[in-house]
């Protein structure tokens, strides 16, 4: 079978696998390039960047299960880019180039998307700027903070530690943060972004090669230091030692601290004590779901600056439906950008739909009731048998309420399964529980907060 028959074969048995509207849009205008027969590898082309990291993340296992149903000498398969030079149709006429220049197209994406360096110097990326950053109700005290900050460096609010979900904008405020600084001081002041895992990987680096004192001058020869994701630093006892010293060191000398993190210092459950209090003793500001206005503003916004045209009526109705997650409504509009431009064809609402709840799909998908009931053990720092066996105990009563409304509103497992999951409990109890905690969190800004961290640990695995 040459390389075209055997793509044929493969499509048609996937096309029988996954939705109509998918196939159609990801893997209709696929290629084989070619078969390496000494590695058993096969080379898949994609129209663009974007169809090739969706394939890749979704349907891989699909297409290496079909290509190895019709050769078995088939090993593994790698995705590259041809990109196009004529406008595609969905007939999928294209103009064909050679592979070399197909490796060569990696980088090569049909969307908009400016390309911005980082700077080595300072880890910022221009990106991220004040200028494309959104500001609502749900981040305007971070946004004020990181205002105060950028005007006092170093003084008025130190450490600032801002907290909030996956997706909500915590990156990209402390690295607008960074930029700002660089810009309104020249280039004066010496800024640093890391992430916590790179000050991690720094740190066991040096302890192992013996070099720690690299680590104290990189570290705390700065003037402002970002670090992102702090959460990540609880519970590794060297770092979080040399973090310490670190940033006594900088703070002492007035130099300026941001953090973001997922959950507030309180709830980072392994972080030393002395750490959790330098963090609370600056300013602390979280920042929680956009609302409807700020959603419509960030997407019109984004659109507007990639010179994206999508219909008010398709935005609008994107914003009403994705609610949680700010990279998740980029998601979507670039997948409606990329529909409407490459199928030249205009998205109906059922369409849209169904892109909508492939993407947030995406994040919800393999969470089990275990994994839940873990998170939840886990937060509150109660043994998890103390949910799911008879407990009567007092402290057990909320952790179990919230388990009992997770497993309803994240995983929609009936009433009596979850009563029967959770201390043998009455299904009555499960809608209860379910009932109370959803009312509670809409009036208790705690309780929604908990149940935000919670989910956040489920989510993220
Ligand atoms: P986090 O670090 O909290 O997980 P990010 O900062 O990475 O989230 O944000 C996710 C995406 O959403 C980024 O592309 C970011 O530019 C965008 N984003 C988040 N909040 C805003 C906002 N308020 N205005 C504009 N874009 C935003
Ligand atoms: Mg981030």
């Amino acid at each position: 079978m040459d390389t075209k028959d055997l793509w044929r074969n493969v499509l048609g048995e996937i096309e029988l696998q996954i939705s109509r509207p998918n196939f159609l849009t990801w893997l209709k205008n696929s290629e084989l390039l070619e078969k390496k027969e000494k590695e058993g590898l096969v080379l898949v082309s994609l129209p663009n960047n974007f169809a090739k990291e969706w394939v890749k993340n979704r349907y891989h296992k699909l297409i290496l299960g079909s290509l190895r149903n019709f050769d078995g000498s088939i090993r593994n398969v790698e995705y590259t880019v041809v990109s196009l030079t004529t406008p595609r149709t969905l007939s999928g006429i294209r103009t064909k180039q050679p592979l070399a220049s197909a490796t060569l197209t990696e980088e090569k994406t049909q969307l908009p998307i400016v390309e911005l360096k980082i700077d080595p110097k300072t880890n910022l990326n221009p990106r991220y700027s004040f200028n494309n950053f959104i500001v609502g109700t749900s981040n305007e005290l971070a946004f004020a903070a990181t205002q105060a900050v950028i005007k006092d460096v170093g003084k008025k609010y130190n450490p600032l530690f801002i907290y909030g979900g996956v997706g909500l904008g915590k990156t990209h405020l402390i690295q607008a943060a960074g930029n700002a600084i660089q810009e309104n001081y020249g280039g004066k002041l010496c800024v640093l972004y890391v992430t916590s895992e790179k000050f991690i990987n720094d740190v066991v680096w040096a302890v192992r090669n013996r070099r720690m004192e690299d680590i104290k001058k990189k570290y705390r020869d700065i003037d402002v230091l970002i670090i992102d994701d702090i959460q990540f630093i609880g519970g590794k006892a060297t770092t979080e030692l040399e973090f310490f010293y670190t940033f006594n060191a900088l703070h002492e000398n007035s130099k300026q601290i941001i953090m973001s993190s997922d959950r507030p210092p309180a709830a980072i459950p392994t972080l030393e004590e002395r750490l959790r209090s330098r963090f609370e003793g600056g300013m602390i500001a979280d920042i929680s779901y956009p609302d409807y206005e700020m959603r419509l503003a960030i997407l019109k916004t984004k659109t507007k600056n990639q010179g994206l045209n999508i219909e008010d009526k398709l935005l609008e109705h994107i914003a009403a439906k994705v609610q949680k997650n700010v990279r998740e409504l980029e998601g979507v509009m670039n997948k409606v950008a990329f529909y409407e431009q490459y199928k030249n064809e205009k998205l109906d609402i059922k369409k849209l739909d169904e892109i909508i709840n492939e993407t947030i799909q995406v994040s919800a998908k393999n969470i089990t009731a275990n994994e839940i009931i873990k998170a939840v053990a886990d937060f509150f720092e109660v043994p998890q048998n103390d949910l799911t066996e008879r407990s009567r105990k007092q402290e057990i009563v909320e952790p179990r309420q919230i388990a009992m409304y997770l497993l309803r509103d994240v995983l929609k497992l009936s009433y009596p399964h979850i009563g029967e999951r959770l201390g043998k409990r009455d299904h009555t109890t499960a809608i209860h529980a379910y009932e109370k905690i959803s009312k509670e969190a809409t009036q208790n800004p705690g309780l929604n907060q908990k149940i935000l961290l919670i989910k956040e640990r489920v989510y993220k695995g």
